[in-house]
């Protein structure tokens, strides 16, 4: 048995809307978990994908002089950043069609 968010009244475990007051009642287990996985992994990543080129850009640009092999290295990782971003495009916009599908905020 599980309790209604809204009256209080005790519910089935299977119901998906409360009896009493028609409170749309969603399973916080695994509905809530998956969304809140989702937000932050994508907030994360948009993160990532926005400090790491950004990060390995400056640091190339100040070791080009001093250490030329270290700043070419570095070149490197920040285009992994920029292809991380693309790919975050791409994330975003298969998450936006799921979301209009499913209706499931992923953002
Ligand atoms: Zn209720």
């Amino acid at each position: 048995m599980k309790r209604c968010p809204r009256c209080g009244k005790q519910v089935d475990e299977e119901m998906i809307i409360c009896p009493s007051c028609a409170e749309r009642l969603q399973d916080p287990k695994t509905q809530t978990k998956t969304e809140f996985v989702n937000v932050h992994l994508v907030r994360w990543l948009l993160f990532v994908a926005l400090v790491l080129p950004l990060v390995g850009f400056i640091i190339a640009v100040s070791f080009r002089k001093k250490y030329p092999i270290i700043s070419k290295e570095i070149s490197k990782f920040s285009t992994f950043g920029v292809a991380l971003l693309a790919m975050l495009f791409i994330l975003g916009v298969v998450c936006y069609i799921a979301m209009i599908l499913t209706g499931v905020a992923f953002l």
